[in-house]
């Protein structure tokens, strides 16, 4: 490294566990690029002031993972449309000294992913689920708007988030946003052509989600955001339906193409490499 190296990194709470720094390590390595891409371990009361030290320390940007979207968001002086829209950044710029830029790039992430492993009809003209209230949700709600979801129905526990969802992203999509509480799950299910699980509920240490995929139709598709195993229950029960699944690792992959971009100057590829060398760490 010298004084030159673009610095950039991915801060969270805990961050152990992150694969950002691997997946943009191999494209600078690919790339034959001059960078460097760090964990940060940065707790949410410091959320701010880190921020401000990596800037003036030099620092080109940063991705941020939970718990620190909505403050970044917050830090942000200028916004994209998706971060504006979802009230969450997990992509801040710095352009110069005095400016911090928020960026979304989960809804861009996740519209390419299941443009590439669903086609991309997958849910135009029908209607699709998604489950959970967070950011993920919103980020979902906005992806499946994006491929012609005609109806949107939020499946989670919590009716006062489902409604602020609801009331937040309204304005800007033109399918239905219909919300279910989560013991009605089994009432949206029959009529969706896709089921994404926007909750953290299946990852490894959690426990998996409370439903059963009986009721979707035989021509459905399901998406979990979770790639921590990466096969959960609910992949593994859509698979034995014989269902075409995904995890979340393809959005994980997806959404890090823009903030590459911005932060090394050069726009990677997504390959079947990448995907497997990111999968045999998983395993191992
Ligand atoms: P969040 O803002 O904390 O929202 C989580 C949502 O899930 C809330 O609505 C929460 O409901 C609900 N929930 C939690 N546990 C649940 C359970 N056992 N059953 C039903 N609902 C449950 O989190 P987020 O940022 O949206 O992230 C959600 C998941 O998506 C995480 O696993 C995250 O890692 C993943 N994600 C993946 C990618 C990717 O690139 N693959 C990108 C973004 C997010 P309550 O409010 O009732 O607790």
């Amino acid at each position: 490294m010298t004084a030159k190296t673009r610095l950039a990194g991915v801060a969270g709470w805990p961050i152990a566990h992150s694969l950002s720094p691997l997946l943009h390590t191999y494209w600078l390595r690919q790339y034959g690029l001059t960078g460097a891409y760090v964990p940060l371990a940065i707790r949410r009361e410091d959320f701010s002031i880190a921020v401000a030290g990596l800037r003036h320390a030099g620092f080109v940007g940063l991705n941020v993972t939970i718990p620190h979207k909505e403050a970044a968001f917050a830090l942000a002086q200028d916004l994209d449309e998706p971060a504006r829209m979802t009230g969450s950044a997990n992509l801040l710029c710095f352009p110069d000294k005095s400016t911090i830029v928020g960026r979304n790039t989960d809804v861009a992430g996740l519209v390419a992913s299941l443009v590439e492993e669903f086609g991309r009809d997958v849910v135009r003209g029908k209607a699709a689920i998604v489950l959970g209230a967070g950011g993920g949700a919103r980020a979902a709600t906005l992806a499946l708007a994006e491929l012609g979801a005609t109806e949107i129905c939020i499946v989670a526990r919590n009716a006062v988030k489902i409604d602020a969802l609801i009331v937040q992203l309204k304005p800007h999509v033109e399918a239905s946003l219909i919300a279910y509480a989560w013991i009605n799950w089994s009432q949206a299910l029959p009529d969706a052509a896709l089921l994404v699980n926007a909750t953290p509920a299946g990852m490894i240490g959690k426990p998996p989600i409370d439903l059963s995929l009986d009721m979707l139709p035989k021509n459905a598709a399901v998406c979990d955001l979770v790639y921590n195993p990466l096969e959960t229950d609910l992949v593994r029960h859509a698979r034995a339906r014989g269902l075409p699944a995904m995890n979340g690792l393809r959005m994980l992959m997806h959404q890090a193409v823009p903030a590459f971009t911005a932060f090394f100057g050069v726009t990677p590829k997504v390959t079947p490499a990448l995907h497997e060398m990111l999968e045999k760490v998983m395993r191992s």
